[in-house]
């Protein structure tokens, strides 16, 4: 999960109340999200829903709520379902979502699990990890360990990515200025716009040189 900020303003459709998933409002959560489910964060997924925060449950006010509409995948829809309807909100300027919950990658490419650790004690954390832990390592049905396997592999491959530049860094013969460029690509693994976010930032955490370094690029700072 990342921190999102909803800087735009509410789409002009919503204000009718006849339709909550107009082409406006669709374009403005595109940019608001960065094409990422809120939950699982992969990058313009397959299948991609207009999701209720709250669960309006007929209440007209919620429904057409732009500060209520989310972006989420198809898979992560299905699974949060109303069961997981009190999470910590990733678009509240207040609640890093990032360093609420310990989002760790997997070793190897087809690990059987990933480790997702709620950071404290309270409900809406604890749900959220609960959430996230279905979404990553779910054995419930055949269907969603097969799907949670292909997930675990995409996590694997951004952190990958990572592991390139962290040899770089931390090559023993590394010059300062390749040291700066393997920085700056971390960073951008780093951003909120990049999919799975939140395990590249769970590895810098615990990095001790790069933890502090890095700290300002990490959920809301
Ligand atoms: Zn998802």
């Amino acid at each position: 999960m990342f921190n999102v900020v909803r800087n735009e303003p509410a789409p002009t459709s919503l204000a009718g109340k006849r339709k909550y998933d107009s082409e406006d409002v669709w374009d403005a959560l595109k940019k608001v999200f960065h094409k990422k489910c809120y939950i699982c964060e992969t990058s313009a997924p397959l299948e991609i829903n207009v999701e209720h925060f709250v669960p309006h449950k007929g209440d007209e006010d919620l429904k057409y709520d732009w500060n209520n509409l989310y972006l989420s995948c198809g898979r992560c829809n299905n699974i949060k379902l109303t069961k997981f309807d009190d999470l910590l909100d990733c678009c509240d300027p207040d609640i890093d979502v990032v360093r609420a919950i310990k989002h760790k990658p997997p070793l190897t490419p087809y690990a059987r699990k990933l480790q997702i650790e709620a950071q404290s004690d309270d409900d809406k954390t604890k749900l959220t990890a609960e959430l996230l832990n279905r979404v990553f390592n779910s054995e419930h049905t055949q269907n969603k360990a097969y799907t949670a396997s292909s997930l675990r592999r995409k996590v694997y491959d951004q952190y990958n990515l990572l592991l390139k530049q962290l040899n770089k860094y931390y090559e023993p013969l590394a010059l300062p200025d390749e040291k700066d460029i393997a920085v700056e690509r971390i960073k951008l693994l780093l951003t909120p716009s990049s999919p799975y976010s939140a395990f590249i930032s769970w590895c810098i955490l615990e990095d001790e040189e790069l933890g502090p370094m890095l700290h300002d690029c990490i959920g809301i700072g």
